[in-house]
């Protein structure tokens, strides 16, 4: 008989929560640590969702999403988390670019982007000071009618190097273009600048077996390979979901799934207003990615000189659809070394490039495995530029396509960084058009990354606290999320 992975469940909960990606843990958490009863159901047999790991023979083990953050991370695990976790959080300080533009090392924080700026690119100083003023100052609140390319032309007009420079990392980060709002780069771009770039130390299995210790400790009902079919409402308010087939009651109910999917195959377009269905059909998902892993064999050493993230590319000129092209261009490398999990011997390289669901997923069985092989080969062709003898050195090597996201997942045409931007506008109306219904997840760019997930997880557990609260009589017990 198959295994139940529903035993023991009650029958009915204050809240739910479909799917344990970064915002799906952080709400579970931060809500069962208020006092609420919580249920948290992942479809997958891992928590985590893009934030995950996986281990090979010889005791490989490699980071799915674990590239770089920025520093906001330690405040909001402080907060919401443990200090265990935030003093987990360690910066990686060297960042290279190398494309037929330029090639450079940079700590990727304002004073050296400052510094490359003006003494590498030779920008006014008085202008570089500009851009980063206007880029820190930009808030939801803001005009949203700009685009991050109409914002690049007003302060370095013409200077495609500059663009690169400034675009190409927040492109690889967050799947977002030059047609986006600016905004969206802004905030995103500061929030790298204000620190530089960090990493958690013993890699993301350690974190997430850090986050499950913390929500068993704070009463969270954790569910692995449990996946909700249904959400069901009445009258206009949520009542609760069937999951591997039971019905299970609650009275708020948080989907980390894919926002669209939670719309119109989870809750059903039926039980929402026309205007607003047409509001969310019009929601673009963003881009899916490709990755190869690479392991070195036990003890066999890559030079730290390499760089902890390499963004390189033989593209003439940085264009987003080059970026997404099935013929590879440019390749962000994230090197694992020895440091990255204390006490290991392992050096390891997984390449990630943004790409189109559309390219994978009409092939056929033959045609996916020649393409995946194709894309392993040019890789490791690429990275000998870097490393000349890593053929000798490898020991094992495979590649994720979109499909791969989407199977692991669930998103949507395997969609790495969840929606545009007009996304995070229908995610927050949804409890508007039915009662106790919240999405929490990678949305309009803003809210995605690990950094974007955990805070939305926080402001939409926030926003559940008070409506449980508000019933009760009682006052909210979650604070406020950090900035
Ligand atoms: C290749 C790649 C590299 C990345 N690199 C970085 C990086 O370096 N830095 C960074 O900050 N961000 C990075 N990201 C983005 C970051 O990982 C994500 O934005 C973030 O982890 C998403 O968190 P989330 O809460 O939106 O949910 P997800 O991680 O998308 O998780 C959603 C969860 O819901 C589950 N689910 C869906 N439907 C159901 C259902 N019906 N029932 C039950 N469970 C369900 C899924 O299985 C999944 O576990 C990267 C992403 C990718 C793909």
């Amino acid at each position: 008989m198959s295994k139940d992975f529903l035993a023991g469940c009650r029958d009915q909960y204050d809240v739910v929560i479909i799917g344990s990606g970064l915002a799906g843990l952080t709400a579970a958490n931060t809500l069962a640590k208020a006092g609420h009863s919580v249920l948290l159901l992942e479809h997958h047999y891992q928590l985590g969702g893009m934030a995950t790991w996986f281990k090979r023979q010889n005791g490989h083990i490699f980071d799915i999403s674990l590239h770089g953050f920025p520093i906001g991370m330690i405040k909001s695990c402080r907060r919401y988390w443990t200090d265990e976790i935030a003093e987990s959080i360690v910066q990686l300080r060297n960042i290279r670019f190398d494309n037929p533009m330029f090639s450079l090392t940079t700590t990727f924080n304002r004073d050296d982007f400052t510094r490359l700026l003006i003494e590498k690119f030779q920008v006014p100083g008085e202008r570089v000071t500009a851009f980063f003023d206007a880029a820190r100052g930009m808030n939801f609140y803001d005009d949203q009618q700009m685009s991050t390319g109409q914002l690049f032309e007003k302060f370095f007009p013409g200077r495609e190097d500059v663009i690169r420079l400034l675009m190409e990392p927040i492109t690889y980060a967050n799947g977002s273009t030059l047609e986006d709002p600016a905004i969206s780069y802004g905030i995103v771009f500061s929030n790298f600048m204000s620190k530089g770039v960090f990493t958690f130390e013993g890699g993301t299995d350690r974190l997430v077996t850090l986050m499950k210790a913390e929500m068993l400790k704070n009463g969270v009902d954790l569910r692995i390979r449990s996946e909700v079919q249904k959400i069901h409402t009445e009258r206009g308010k949520v009542t609760g979901v069937t999951v591997n087939g039971r019905r299970i009651g609650a009275r708020a109910v948080i989907s980390n799934a894919n926002l669209k999917s939670t719309i119109f195959n989870l809750v059903g377009a039926e039980a929402f207003d026309k205007t607003f269905v047409e509001q969310a059909q019009t929601v673009r998902l963003n881009n899916s990615s490709t990755q190869v892993y690479i392991a070195l064999k036990p003890g066999e050493i890559i030079d730290e000189s390499c760089g902890d993230l390499l963004f390189c590319s033989t593209a003439p000129v940085f264009r987003t659809d080059l970026l997404l092209n099935r013929d590879i261009t440019s390749r962000t490398y994230s090197f694992y070394y020895p440091r990255t999990r204390p006490g290991s011997d392992r050096c390891l390289v997984v390449s990630s490039t943004n790409a189109n669901y559309s390219d994978w997923a009409n092939l056929s069985e033959p045609e996916y495995e020649a393409s995946k092989q194709d894309l392993i080969e040019t890789t490791i062709a690429a990275l000998e530029k870097y490393v000349p003898d890593v053929r000798i050195k490898i020991d094992h090597v495979e590649a994720s396509t979109p499909k791969t996201f989407e199977h692991y997942t669930r998103h949507l045409y395997g969609a790495s960084f969840g929606t545009k931007f007009e996304g995070l506008g229908v995610s927050r109306a949804l409890p508007e058009q039915i009662k106790g219904l919240y999405h929490a997840g990678s949305v309009g760019i803003i809210m995605s990354g690990w950094l974007g997930a955990v805070n939305y997880g926080v402001i939409v557990a926030n926003d559940v606290d008070s409506l449980l609260l508000k019933s009760s009589g009682s006052a909210p017990a979650v604070e406020a999320v950090a900035s």
